[in-house]
């Protein structure tokens, strides 16, 4: 049998082909996909071994799938157990894998102003964002919104006492939705980190983040069209950061020609509509995933001032006519695809 110079490629042995002093094999992007967090995930990985490379991917898949366990808000595990004895008014001592996300979504959902709120978990359910399926027909009645709306369940309700966690609000239920795949993208890349692969993408549903780099250029991220197909814009990114885009698209409930998008607002217990899409840029993914999801509730005049309280400054908004609003960090680091129906450039004081 005789190899060819694409199969050596194929087999990671380009660089062989080169002189014969300190033969080494070529560094080439590993990648592996798998459906975990109700998604696909993506994971790459730089590597001149990619057995090893494979079994890193292997090691954080098995991490995603003990977090989508853990963390989800309604399923059997860690946060489901903790829910289950809030809405019974028990104290709970909490998983150690859980209790620092509580006190980190906590400490965001204040400094979002309570516009991330994930303690709304019931107002999510009302409108029936709990199951893998999205929800079809009309919206909950009004009362049942008002009521849960008026009951104000916030994080601040809860009360820890070492690894116990209760509620002084029966009306808390914790909705991690919006912030556990920003813990579990830092966590992977720790992880890859550690086990020697520091230029690595991982992508979430959408929800990326990078370390390093992929080779000799940035990792080049494509930012979804919120209403269309393909991608609005794209972003290199080196280096550890976070690409997390939130969409009124992604998750809706569906009522004849009527869509309620997943995203509610804590003040009106009703969607959020008129920000279709927000991408934040951040070293620290569960800050931006946190960021992205309160900036769609913050709508297109207020998202400046929830942005600086958050502390993230690299964020393109597109409203429901299309319109782009970029920070000028952001404007630095964006190619559009298309032309958009408006850019304008907005300064975070
Ligand atoms: P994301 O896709 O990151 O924008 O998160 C959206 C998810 O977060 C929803 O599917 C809900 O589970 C949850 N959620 C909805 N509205 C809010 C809110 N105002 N604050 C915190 N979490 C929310
Ligand atoms: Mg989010």
């Amino acid at each position: 049998m005789s190899l060819n110079r694409r199969d050596f490629m194929k087999l990671g042995l380009g660089a062989c082909l080169l002189p014969a002093v300190g033969c080494s094999r070529a560094e080439a992007v590993v990648s592996e996909e798998m459906y975990v967090f109700g998604t696909l995930v993506a994971v790459d990985v730089l590597s001149r071994d990619s057995e090893g490379a494979r079994a890193a991917i292997a090691d954080v898949s098995h991490t995603f799938t003990r977090q989508n366990r853990d963390w989800h808000a309604w399923k059997s595990g860690a946060l489901g157990d903790l829910n289950r004895a809030l809405a019974a008014g028990r104290a709970h001592e909490v998983d150690p894998t859980l209790l620092p996300l509580l006190h980190e979504v906590r400490d965001l959902a204040r400094a979002s102003g309570g516009l991330f709120n994930p303690a709304i978990g019931k107002l999510v359910g009302l409108w029936g964002f709990h199951h893998d399926e999205m929800p079809v027909g009309a919206p909950p009645h009004a009362a049942a919104v008002a009521e849960l709306v008026a009951a104000a369940p916030s994080m601040d309700d809860l009360l820890f006492d070492g690894t116990h966690v209760s509620s002084r609000n029966p009306d808390v239920q914790i909705d991690l939705g919006g912030h556990a795949k920003g813990v579990a993208l830092n966590q992977a890349l720790d992880r890859l980190a550690a086990l020697g692969y520091g230029n690595a993408l991982v992508n979430l549903g959408g929800n990326l983040a990078v370390s390093g780099t992929r080779g000799d250029r940035p990792w080049r991220i494509g930012v979804r069209h919120p209403q269309g197909e393909g991608a609005i814009a794209s972003v290199e990114v080196s280096g550890r950061m976070a690409v997390v885009t939130s969409g009124t698209y992604e998750r809706y409930r569906q009522d004849g020609d009527r869509r309620y998008p997943h995203i509610i607002d804590p003040r009106s217990g009703q969607p959020a509509t008129h920000v279709v899409s927000a991408t934040v840029l951040h070293p620290d993914a569960a800050r931006a995933d946190v960021a992205a999801t309160a900036l769609v509730v913050a709508g297109a005049e207020a998202w400046p001032e929830v942005a600086r309280s958050l502390g993230v400054r690299d964020i393109m908004i597109v409203d429901e006519a299309g319109r782009v609003q970029l920070t000028p960090g952001m404007a630095a680091k964006v190619q559009f695809a298309g032309r958009p129906a408006s850019v304008k450039t907005v300064e975070i004081t």
